[in-house]
């Protein structure tokens, strides 16, 4: 390892807290555990350059779901189950603004739309019987004092849309720039006194007493606690968790001279996403149409999926006007068999958080503090 003295007495000298993962997970947690304990000693290893999971990848919906996502996720759950993870969502957006400030994350309260094609008569159907419902029932969940969702097809020509029969509108909706929330949030654990180490990969750790031993790459550490925040990637850790991983794929345009909409969007149940940012429309998803080849770890983008966001973007969002796309990316999120995260006491010492269920710019804050707040309560 060539590792002096220095190194070992001062960098990597034992820690009180050990977080894995700078996303916005770890990244809360660390603040929640400085805020609670300023004189701890509290770690952060990311094991790339950047953080690069999904928080650096994502789309930067600042959003808690479209109506026919809402009817998806009630009928997977008990209704005590949906109102708590709407409400977490909902929260945990305030907790974020509220940390960081709207300006430094380019918060906008835009609005959001849910497309539905005429092919889709059924879905909007079934969407709009539910409209009046939900409007009752997350109104004291999310404080509105509107209406949330109202139907919104006069929009559809102005917006430029082509093959789209409706669009529903979500009025408590925006937009975030999920790269500035990323610098903000290192930059606020940073000046609170969490030491953040990139490139630095753990691939083991072993409790002793009442230690943990971390081993990374090129490195060892020890700390009271170690708090896993590694999401999609969390099995090479602890095995057992039930996540399953899902690529979420984006296409970013080049600029363009008139874009008709200033919004987010929402098609088929939330597979398909895009939004303008600066003057380009970024779009992703697609899951939905390879739903095994997608359930992978490998950052990559794939012919398939790309076709069919361009697709999307070429005849439907912008059919008038010439298109040229820049560049695409990858990320990967964490799903599983229930809506809520995984946040628990995994062994002694040992505590885990992952699987915001591709929702993490609404979930992740909320996550984060209830990780560092599992650990505190142990002391
Ligand atoms: C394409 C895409 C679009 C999305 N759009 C939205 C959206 O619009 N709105 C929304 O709410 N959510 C969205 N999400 C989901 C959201 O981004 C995630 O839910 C959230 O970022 C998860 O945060 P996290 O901290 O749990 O995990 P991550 O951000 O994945 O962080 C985990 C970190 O752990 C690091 N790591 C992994 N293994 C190790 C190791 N062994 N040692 C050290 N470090 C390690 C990784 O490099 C990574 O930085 C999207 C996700 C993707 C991929």
């Amino acid at each position: 390892m060539n590792l002096s003295y220095w190194e070992k007495s001062s960098f990597l000298a034992d820690a009180d807290y050990v977080i894995v993962g700078a996303g916005i997970v770890g990244l809360f947690a660390a603040i929640t555990l400085k805020k609670a304990q300023p004189s701890t000693r509290v770690v952060l290893l990311e094991r790339s350059f950047l953080p690069s999971g999904a928080s650096t990848k994502n789309a930067g919906f600042a959003c808690f779901g479209s109506i026919s996502e809402l009817i998806e996720q009630e009928q997977a759950c008990s209704k005590s189950e949906f109102l708590s993870v709407i409400q977490q969502r909902w929260q945990g957006l305030n907790l974020l603004i509220s940390t960081l400030g709207a300006e430094q994350i380019a918060f906008e309260p835009c609005g959001g739309y849910e497309l539905f094609t005429p092919e889709e008569s059924e879905l909007y159907q079934a969407c709009i019987d539910k409209l009046n419902y939900y409007n009752d029932l997350l109104k004291e969940h999310i404080g509105a004092t509107a209406p949330i969702f109202s139907i919104a097809d006069q929009r559809i020509k102005e917006f430029g849309f082509k093959g789209i029969a409706h669009l529903i509108f979500n009025a408590y909706e925006g937009k975030i720039d999920a790269g500035k929330m990323m610098q903000a949030l290192i930059a606020k654990a940073r000046n609170l006194g969490v030491e953040i180490f990139f490139g630095a990969e753990v691939l083991d750790y072993q409790t002793q007493n009442n230690q943990v031993k971390i081993s990374g790459k090129n490195f060892e550490i020890n700390a009271k606690k170690i708090l896993i925040a590694t999401n999609a990637f969390a099995k090479q850790l602890i095995p057992n968790l039930s996540i399953v991983p899902g690529r979420g794929q984006v296409l970013i345009t080049k600029p363009i001279q008139n874009i008709q909409f200033n919004s987010t969007f929402h098609y088929q149940k939330g597979y398909f996403y895009f939004r303008n940012i600066d003057n380009r429309i970024l779009i992703g998803g697609g899951r939905n149409l390879f739903f095994e080849q997608e359930q992978s770890t490998e950052m990559r983008n794939t012919e398939n999926i790309l076709t069919s966001l361009k697709t999307l973007l070429f005849d439907k969002i912008c059919p008038d006007q010439p298109i040229e796309i820049d560049y695409a990316w990858s990320g990967i999120m964490a799903f599983g068999d229930q809506l809520q995260p995984i946040i628990e006491k995994f062994a002694e010492g040992v505590y885990v958080a992952v699987r915001c269920n591709g929702m993490g710019i609404a979930m992740g804050s909320k996550t984060g503090e209830s990780l560092a707040k599992l650990a505190l309560a142990a002391n």
